[in-house]
């Protein structure tokens, strides 16, 4: 994408290339299928914001996976969480005795993925971790939360790109980049 586009004019600046994203994930990808050699892990998709990194990193992941896919609720349209964690598409299939990775966008507070946890736990997965593309460990509410596996840790900033969203725009750019506080002003 040209990234004198009209969307990257709404960025501050870009904080992780496509470039520098693609050899994270295949990284990432690799560790995986090395710490489940032998396994079928199911593969968990959290909803809209992960979709763009899932799909990238279910194919850099060489193991028999299964996949499914989660929708929750988190930020709407504002840039702070509320705390409120809805499930808005559930699981097609038992994670009973499965061993479970959630693939999320990013780890903010924490609250989201915490709650996530509790619940497929209570279902019974036999294993359950957690690849994050993006931490924001500075601003973590939930401090015991485990994050096993993520590509970067990134300031307190609000990021948009690469599935990540600010009012359903921006999940189209294939770089990370800070959205412009202009954009969304004190909402
Ligand atoms: P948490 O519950 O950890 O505070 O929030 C996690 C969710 O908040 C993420 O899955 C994501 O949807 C949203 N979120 C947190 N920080 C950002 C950000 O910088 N940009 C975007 N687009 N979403 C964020």
């Amino acid at each position: 994408m040209d990234q004198n586009a009209e969307i990257y004019q709404d960025l501050d600046r870009i904080l992780v290339t496509r470039e520098k994203i693609a050899k994270k994930v295949k990284e990432l990808g690799q560790k995986i299928a090395e710490d489940y050699a032998g396994k079928s892990p199911v593969m968990i998709c959290i909803l809209k914001g992960a979709c763009v990194f899932f799909t990238d990193l279910i194919r850099e992941t060489p193991l028999p996976l299964t996949t499914d896919f989660m929708a929750i609720s988190s930020y709407g349209s504002a840039t702070k969480t509320s705390g409120v964690v809805r499930i808005l598409k559930d699981l097609d299939n038992d994670i009973l005795g499965k061993d479970v990775i959630i693939v999320e966008d990013i780890v903010d507070t924490g609250i989201t993925l915490n709650y996530l946890m509790k619940i497929l736990i209570q279902r019974g997965a036999a294993s359950l971790r957690i690849a994050a593309l993006l931490d924001k460990t500075a601003r973590r509410k939930v401090p015991d939360l485990k994050v096993d596996y993520v590509c970067f840790d990134i300031p307190d900033a609000f990021v948009v790109g690469y599935g990540l969203d600010y009012d359903q725009k921006y999940r189209n750019l294939p770089d990370i980049g800070i959205l412009s506080p202009r954009i969304y002003g004190d909402k």
